[in-house]
């Protein structure tokens, strides 16, 4: 009798144990099939150029508007959110040598915001900013939420709006780590929207990323360009969205 209880005991268990397997087998393979060529492929977000010179707040050399410290903390917050989401979260910090080619004093007679050409490039002339080891250079958002920090704009010859590569196509390490990582989705906000965030989410989109910039998130240096970047960013594909959204960036 004891023996039969047992018996049938363990064939109800392995019952159970063959239906869990099933279920969850399903569950497995429906997440897997909802989305066939992103599966495993993770989201990574760049946060752009939260600096001190780029910033109101922080009495910038080359001051965004907008850029307060109550949008600084917005930022942050957003990249908390984003970090406690599983995403993997990166900077870029803009990082020039004291006599880099944009500073407008390193061309003699010239002004700030005059836009000239060097070699075969149309290059704007920028007063002195995010001068390496400075204050001002410094990312002033939690530095413990990013995974990495990808600086750009230390070669003194050439300018580096985009966090993948400079005007001389020098490459970044931040291809390589998205890769490495398995992302295929990359997030972009920050400052400006018209140079460095733009060219950061369009190298993105070139490096084989979908790419999503969220505009509350991001300020720009001027509103025609602004306008602009944000339409050369829709027409090449970027999904372009208002504020955060946290649903709607896990289903595009
Ligand atoms: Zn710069």
């Amino acid at each position: 009798m004891k023996a039969k209880r047992f018996s049938d005991f363990f064939r109800s268990f392995l019952g159970v144990a063959l239906f869990s397997c099933l279920l969850g087998g399903m569950v497995f393979l429906s997440t897997v099939g909802a989305c066939p060529e992103c599966a495993g492929g993770k989201t990574a977000v760049i946060v752009v150029d939260m600096q001190g010179d780029f910033s109101t707040w922080k009495n910038g050399s080359l001051a965004v508007n907008g850029t307060d410290e109550a949008f600084f903390e917005k930022v942050e917050e957003a990249a908390e959110e984003l970090s406690k989401e599983g995403f993997l979260v990166f900077a870029t910090q803009d990082w020039h040598p004291a006599d880099h080619i944009s500073f407008y004093t390193q061309h003699p007679g010239k002004k700030p915001f005059e836009l000239v050409d060097i070699e075969e490039r149309k290059q704007v002339l920028w007063p002195p900013h995010c001068v390496q080891g400075t204050e001002n250079a410094r990312i002033f958002v939690d530095n413990n939420l990013f995974f990495a920090t990808v600086k750009k704009g230390k070669d003194p010859r050439y300018d580096s709006y985009s966090g993948f590569q400079d005007d001389g196509g020098a490459v970044t390490e931040m291809n390589k780590i998205l890769k490495r990582n398995m992302v295929s989705k990359v997030v972009v906000f920050g400052i400006a929207t018209d140079y460095c965030v733009k060219a950061t989410a369009l190298d993105a989109q070139k490096n084989g990323f979908k790419v999503i910039f969220v505009e509350d998130l991001s300020k720009g240096v001027a509103p025609d360009t602004t306008k602009a970047a944000i339409e050369e960013m829709k027409a090449k594909g970027i999904v372009v969205l208002k504020d955060l959204d946290i649903k709607k960036i896990n289903v595009e």
